[in-house]
């Protein structure tokens, strides 16, 4: 991913303090309007100056034909009670030889899928298995997408229980797992959405770690309960897929 360098010169008297809670909003704006990575950038007061470093997986990811309306009013904002302009710089990669996210003219369909450590978009691409920016996409809600990244983090926090172990492990496995839980009623009305709004299929993943004592690839679809397993796993690493409830599922590891 790459890592950008936003920061601002004040240049007026306002107090530090408040620009950086402004500074701050423009960060959750950028996060929701798909053009920042999992919220976790460093951001700090140096002098006269105020920094924030957020991951991107475009090297264009900030560029003003992705901001949304909150974003540039955001900007509009600090810029005028600091007197001075923002400025925004790529300072680096994760890693050397990261060549940015999905580039397919077309995705052939789209997953929504993520787990508790990831900073990709929740969308990865069906062709060619890389991360789809979400400001790729129509619009969702509200100008952004809100709803998608918050199907985001629950499922992260199921997923954190999970590899947690000690406190609702089970419930937390059964939210990722089961086709009827909240979480994945949730996460099928996003896939929905984004379908309509697309034009592209869109499947959403199913955690699967169930144990079988049968045969696994015998297993019918649980949502329809016709037969799902891929003859031959498509190119990456999906074993099943089923075409009319529109999710897409792994063996399970744990049989
Ligand atoms: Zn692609
Ligand atoms: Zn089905």
């Amino acid at each position: 991913m790459f890592i950008q360098e936003v920061s601002i010169d004040i240049n007026s008297k306002i107090n530090k303090d408040e620009l950086f809670q402004e500074f701050n909003l423009l960060l959750s704006f950028y996060r929701d309007s798909g053009q920042t990575q999992g919220r976790i950038e460093s951001q700090y007061i140096d002098n006269n100056r105020i920094v924030s470093l957020p991951y991107t997986l475009e090297k264009k990811s900030l560029d003003k034909k992705n901001n949304n309306i909150y974003v540039n009013n955001w900007i509009k904002k600090i810029e005028t009670l600091s007197n001075s302009l923002i400025s925004i710089k790529t300072i680096g990669k994760t890693m050397e030889n990261y060549n940015g996210c999905c580039t397919c003219e077309k995705s052939d369909f789209f997953i929504l899928m993520t787990n508790y450590v990831s900073i990709d978009s929740p969308i990865t691409c069906g062709s060619c298995n890389q991360s789809v920016p979400l400001y790729r996409l129509p619009q969702y809600y509200d100008f952004g997408y809100m709803p998608i990244l918050s199907w985001e983090t629950n499922y992260q926090s199921c997923d954190r229980l999970q590899m947690n172990c000690e406190v609702g492990e089970r419930w937390s496995l059964n939210q990722m797992q089961e086709i009827n839980s909240q979480l994945s009623k949730q996460g099928i009305e996003i896939c929905k959405k984004i379908q309509e709004l697309t034009k592209i299929k869109t499947f959403y993943f199913l955690y699967n770690y169930k144990k079988y004592k049968a045969d696994q690839s015998d297993r019918p679809c649980p949502g329809c309960g016709k037969k799902w397993n891929l003859k031959t796993p498509n190119d990456y690493f999906y074993d099943f897929k089923c075409n009319n409830c529109n999710i897409i599922s792994t063996f399970s590891p744990n049989s």
